[in-house]
């Protein structure tokens, strides 16, 4: 039999599939058919834009370190979101991207805010 969730191959009868975890309550043997994720299904996404992850990250990290690492993730959460819309459902990762976007967004303006602030208070003590 095939899992229904990963369509790993697993033995007849199995509690649950080997590869992903998932239980299987109803062993059927009716359906003999493998269910492969087919070419034919572009609602799924097979992989996720390396540059939305990028983007998320450097969001993420910017919190930490500042001003470039916060511009870099707007610059990536931009090429992701443009390169995932012009796969046409190829590449995920589209909240992903966005989340960087906004992520590092917020952290530009946070740290300008920052620097300036900082800047100010420099000036103040000459
Ligand atoms: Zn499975």
């Amino acid at each position: 039999m095939f899992c229904p969730e990963c369509g790993a191959q697993i033995p007849d009868g199995s509690k649950f599939c080997s590869q992903c975890g998932r239980t299987l309550k109803t062993p059927q043997r009716t359906s003999g058919e493998p269910q492969r994720v087919s070419q034919t299904t572009p609602s799924s996404p097979k992989k996720t834009a390396g540059t939305a992850i990028a983007s998320l990250v450097l969001g993420l990290v910017g919190i930490f370190f500042g001003l470039i690492t916060s511009i870099l993730a707007i610059v990536f959460g931009g090429v992701a979101l443009s390169q995932i819309n012009k796969s046409e459902g190829e590449i995920g990762g589209h909240g992903m991207a966005i989340a960087g976007l906004v992520l590092g967004i917020i952290m530009t303006i946070i740290w300008v805010i920052v620097l300036i602030a900082m800047g100010t208070l420099f000036m103040w003590q000459m």
